[in-house]
């Protein structure tokens, strides 16, 4: 069983490297981060989550997981809306993030397939949230520096 990277651990604030689809170690990875998300209840995750580094990130769609290689934003509304998101590397925090309520994403298939993604309200809100950890941002990282400021004790309690 995978285990989750936690806040303040370095390698979520790293910029992670792109995937090549046919990389042996995707076979195993998949099921394991997919298993991991499940386990823990969450909706998404991403592979700095898991100590990897790479442009790598599941998401659930109803009973479904979908895992997607280099997902980028290519298109985003300006119609924002915000609303409370959690993240298994901050467990026990919830902030309120303001994100775009449509995107367009593109991405690569495990076969190596190119796929644009058209996403609103929650899925948008997901793959928003997994995006950012490939580019080593977390949701403490979207808030204001007065919101940030009212997580100080929760953010220093994480880091014991
Ligand atoms: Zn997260």
């Amino acid at each position: 069983m995978l285990k989750i990277v936690k806040y303040p651990n370095p390698i979520l604030k790293k910029k992670s490297e792109e995937i090549h689809h046919d990389d042996k170690s995707l076979r195993s990875l998949i099921p394991q981060m997919i298993e991991a998300m499940k386990k823990n209840q969450g909706v998404g995750l991403a592979a700095p989550q898991i100590g990897i580094s790479k442009k790598i990130i599941v998401i659930t769609e109803g009973e479904e997981a979908h895992a997607f290689l280099n997902p980028r934003i290519v298109k985003q509304s300006k119609e924002k809306e915000r609303d409370e998101e959690g993240c298994l590397s901050l467990p026990g925090l919830f902030v309120g993030v303001l994100r775009s309520k449509q995107v367009e994403v593109t991405a690569e298939t495990l076969n190596g397939q190119k796929i644009k993604i058209k996403a609103r309200d929650l899925a948008a809100r997901i793959f928003q949230h997994e995006i950012d950890h490939i580019e080593g941002k977390l949701i403490i990282h979207r808030i204001s520096p007065l919101a940030q400021w009212k997580l100080r004790n929760q953010l220093k309690n994480l880091a014991k």
